[in-house]
């Protein structure tokens, strides 16, 4: 199945001038659901990694059935205010303000060889904030996982620094 054909664009939201794509056609039709996480696991194949790390929200969509088919552990990395034990954080720059990810601090521990799965990239602010906490655990990137990819706003050169980029369907 081709998957393009069943990401919904829709123009200008949330705001004017952004094509977003929506991606929940995807989880509506099993099919192209299952496609998805085992192209996105084959996308993996000859990593060795030990945890997914999934970015809330959408990031769990695939960190979820993904980790329990590969037999690793899911760690959330969630938005701030919303994890109960002790966590470490980090802040990052977004169009208008700013944005917080937080980590349980012992969810990942030093050498853990962790990917960071999120359903799209696209300036990679969110990743690279994420590959900021993987590290200030003393854990490293072993990848970043995404079903879209928007190509032509160049962030894959930016995470390259970070480790390699995996993403499943690219608009370029
Ligand atoms: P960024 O930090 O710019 O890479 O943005 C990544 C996050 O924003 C992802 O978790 C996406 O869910 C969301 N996002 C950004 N742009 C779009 C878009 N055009 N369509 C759908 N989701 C988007």
């Amino acid at each position: 199945m081709d998957l393009r054909q069943v990401i919904r664009n829709i123009p200008d939201f949330p705001k004017p001038g952004i094509n977003f794509k929506d991606i929940t056609p995807v989880m509506e039709n099993p099919e192209a659901y299952r496609q998805a996480l085992e192209e996105m696991t084959q996308l993996l194949d000859g990593t060795e990694y030990d945890k997914l790390a999934a970015i809330e929200s959408r990031g769990f969509i695939f960190g979820g059935p993904m980790a329990v088919e590969q037999d690793k552990g899911m760690v959330l990395f969630r938005k701030a205010g919303k994890l109960p034990a002790k966590t470490r954080q980090v802040t990052y720059d977004l169009e208008y303000g700013t944005a917080t990810l937080e980590v349980h601090v012992d969810a990942l521990n030093a050498g853990d060889r962790v990917i960071i799965v999120d359903d799209l990239l696209a300036t990679g602010g969110t990743a690279l904030a994420s590959a900021k906490l993987v590290r200030e655990a003393g854990a490293q990137v072993a990848g970043f996982l995404f079903m879209v990819e928007l190509e032509f706003l160049g962030a894959a050169a930016l995470l390259q620094k970070e480790g390699p980029v995996f993403s499943l369907v690219k608009y370029s």
